[in-house]
């Protein structure tokens, strides 16, 4: 963990039920983070929780998941490059290819 980037009440409104894993793409989906393409096929990072009583789902392209992974303790969906500009001044266009490949040789750093 280099550094947190939020540091947002998951205490109080973090999810009651929380599920997390890497997936397989069988549909196209938008990365909420970035809103790129993540197509068929594609590897994600696939979200599901409950949080004040509703359940939403996040999907994640592998950038962006792996630099949440590696800059965030806790964080809102939807904000990660906002926060990554002001924390780090990091903006999606700055992070290099090699990013995911290198941090998916890491398995089991997470949750
Ligand atoms: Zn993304």
């Amino acid at each position: 963990m280099i550094d947190t980037c939020i540091d947002i009440g998951m205490e109080s409104d973090g999810p009651a039920l929380f599920n997390q894993s890497m997936r397989t793409a069988r549909k196209h989906y938008e990365c909420c983070e970035c809103g790129s393409a993540i197509g068929p096929g594609d590897r994600h990072e696939h979200t599901t929780g409950l949080w004040d009583g509703e359940w939403a789902t996040y999907r994640t392209c592998r950038i962006c998941a792996a630099v949440r992974r590696d800059f965030c303790a806790s964080y809102i969906f939807g904000q990660l490059w906002e926060a990554m500009q002001e924390t780090h001044g990091l903006g999606y266009d700055s992070i290099d290819e090699d990013w995911p490949r290198r941090t998916d040789a890491r398995p089991g750093r997470w949750m």
